[in-house]
């Protein structure tokens, strides 16, 4: 392909995570001078899946819900990205996260483009017979757009392990008797024993902690009594608490849909966790902590900050008061273009979240093969596997970050996009 043509910078009309990721794409393409051609691709999604969809609920009326399912760019592989159930679910959140996973694949390695979508509800609102079957109707109305060697979902926010036994199984039930087995990995991150992977449930957290655990050392700091917060108490947040309270450090705060909790002592995180499962899945009113305004919680007296829930979390509003020296972004795209400048220009450490909770999609990929293969893998070979594919990528992203002067994020754009170019370069463009 020849860089000939000049490609103007896709228009943004509204504000929000696909603003984010646009401009992270285009700084970073900037940075590396990307052909323009490779660029043009890029900047849009390959398919975009709206379906409008009935579901009998429980009282016997009928809803319609509305899903989404956007592929980015497979390039380098199937389309690979979660599905999440969250009244925010819209299609410029599907395409800014569908991004975002293109990225984070190709940072990681791994043989796989980018894709993301859900269901725009509040899975709170709904018995889990209903979550059942919206969840199968959104599958089969889904039908061949997703497929083990094509599409394959995943869980992320406030979808599970269940969930994706419920896709698996309504997809299989779509073939016949003798192809069914074949298409197990239609989705990761299934329950083990229904070829889920053992550890795929803590990945996310457990390379979060990783990423943390590996700048610690890179910058000679010990983790013990180093103070943190975390921001969304669900599987990644719980997982990555439990793994630096393994290292000594403190939880002193969290913050969860429902409230925002403190303890400057520290707050146990198993006892957190037992907590909220006995309250709804709320961490409010956990005894050993006291409540405290949410406004104020990024700026807790802390070492480490993880945003472990949504988009958009730190902005302009908040990114002043924080005082610890690392961000690492468990959820994606938590930090917004404003946000990151200011915590860039007061020396704030970011661990970009392409690269910060890859373990999730590092672990989907052994599952993937896992089922693909027709083995099974034991859980310390798991995390021995999830931890040498991520230091590889943290030291990548140093490394380049150093030698060209960037932040990490910038670092770890850079990398993934080259590694695409490269693909599109070396095959050109059908016909
Ligand atoms: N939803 C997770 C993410 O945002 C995991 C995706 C996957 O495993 O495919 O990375």
């Amino acid at each position: 392909m020849t860089n000939t043509q000049t490609v103007e910078k896709p228009k943004v009309l509204k504000k929000g995570m696909l603003d984010n990721v646009l401009e992270q794409f285009n700084s970073a393409a900037d940075k590396i001078d990307l052909n323009n051609n490779v660029r043009k691709i890029l900047s849009i999604t390959n398919t975009e899946i709206i379906i409008n969809f009935p579901v009998r609920m429980d009282n016997g009326d009928v809803e319609v819900f509305t899903g989404y399912r956007v592929q980015h760019n497979n390039a380098l592989g199937p389309y690979k990205g979660g599905l999440r159930y969250h009244p925010t679910v819209d299609i410029d959140a599907a395409r800014a996260l569908a991004m975002w996973m293109t990225w984070k694949t190709s940072l990681a390695g791994l043989p796989y483009g980018g894709a993301k979508g859900g269901i725009q509800l509040d899975p709170s609102k709904y018995s889990k017979g209903e979550l059942e079957r919206i969840t199968r109707r959104f599958t089969y109305a889904l039908g061949e757009n997703i497929g083990p060697e094509h599409d394959i979902p995943a869980p992320d926010v406030n979808t599970n392990d269940q969930t994706m036994a419920w896709i698996a199984d309504t997809y299989m039930s779509t073939k016949s008797t003798s192809e069914r087995s074949k298409n197990q990995h239609v989705v990761t991150g299934k329950p083990v024993g229904s070829g889920g992977l053992e550890g795929r449930d803590r990945a996310t957290g457990y390379g979060v902690f990783l990423t943390i655990k590996f700048w610690a050392e890179k910058n000679k700091v010990s983790l013990k009594d180093k103070k943190f917060i975390v921001q969304g108490f669900g599987n990644v947040g719980f997982w990555a608490a439990h793994f630096l309270e393994g290292e000594g450090a403190k939880l002193v705060g969290v913050q969860d849909a429902f409230g925002s909790i403190q303890n400057k002592e520290g707050i146990n995180v198993t006892d957190l966790f037992n907590y909220g499962k006995a309250n709804k899945g709320s961490i409010v009113g956990f005894p050993e902590a006291t409540e405290m305004d949410g406004k104020e919680f990024f700026g807790l007296d802390c070492d480490i900050v993880i945003p472990a829930a949504l988009g958009n979390q730190i902005t302009k509003h908040n990114a002043h008061t924080i005082k610890a020296s690392l961000v690492a972004e468990g959820a994606n795209g938590p930090t917004d273009i404003e946000g990151e400048k200011i915590l860039l220009e007061r020396g704030i450490t970011i661990i970009p979240d392409i690269m910060c909770n890859s373990g999730g999609v590092i672990g989907s990929y052994f599952e993937w093969l896992q089922n693909r293969n027709g083995e099974l893998w034991q859980l310390d070979e798991i995390l021995e596997k999830i931890e040498k594919k991520l230091k590889t990528t943290f030291l990548k992203v140093t490394d380049y970050s150093e030698k060209k002067e960037v932040d990490m994020r910038t670092a770890a754009f850079s990398i993934a996009i080259e590694r695409i170019e490269k693909a599109y370069i070396l095959r050109g463009i059908f016909p």
